[in-house]
C-alpha cells in the first residue's frame, strides 16, 4: 500500500456519460482507477440524476471500491445537498457536465458517448486526483 495521501478525498464519480457510454459500455480504465483511488486512500463514489445507480456497480464489478451510491441533485447543487442532510461531502467532482465540477472542485470530462477503447479520460482523472491530494 502506498502511503496515505496528504488529503483523502471524497471522490463523486457522475454516472452517464462519465463512465458509461450512451448504450452502456464501461468506459476504459474506470476499474483499473477506482482500485487505485481506494488504495491511495480516497473514497470512491457515484451519484446520477438519474436514480442511485447499484445496478451499474454490480454489472462491472465494482462494488470492492465505491463505498455508495447517491442521487445527485439537479441544480442548487450545494443547497439541495444541505437541505437533504447529505452525509459526505463531495471534495473532487468527475462529471462530463460542467456545473457539479465548478461548484465543488474536480475534473469535467469529454462526455463518453460512443464506445471508444482508445479513451483515456480516466488516465487524466487518475493524475488529476494524484496532483491535488498530495
Ligand atoms: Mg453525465
Amino acid at each position: 500500500m502506498p502511503p496515505a495521501p496528504d488529503h483523502p478525498m471524497n471522490i463523486f464519480f457522475d454516472v452517464d456519460l462519465t463512465i458509461i457510454s450512451e448504450d452502456g459500455t464501461l468506459r476504459p480504465r474506470v476499474p483499473e482507477v477506482f482500485r487505485r483511488l481506494v488504495e491511495d486512500g480516497h473514497k470512491v463514489y457515484l451519484w446520477s440524476g438519474n436514480g442511485i445507480r447499484w445496478p451499474v456497480v454490480d454489472r462491472f464489478g465494482l462494488r470492492e471500491w465505491v463505498s455508495d451510491c447517491f442521487f445527485k441533485p439537479l441544480y442548487d447543487h450545494r443547497q439541495a445537498l444541505a437541505r437533504q442532510g447529505f452525509p459526505v461531502h463531495p471534495d473532487f467532482c468527475v462529471d462530463d457536465y460542467p456545473e457539479v465540477v465548478t461548484e465543488f472542485g474536480g475534473v469535467h470530462v469529454l462526455p463518453y458517448g460512443e464506445p471508444d477503447p482508445g479513451d483515456q479520460e480516466m488516465v487524466r482523472v487518475y493524475e488529476t486526483v494524484r496532483a491535488w491530494a498530495g
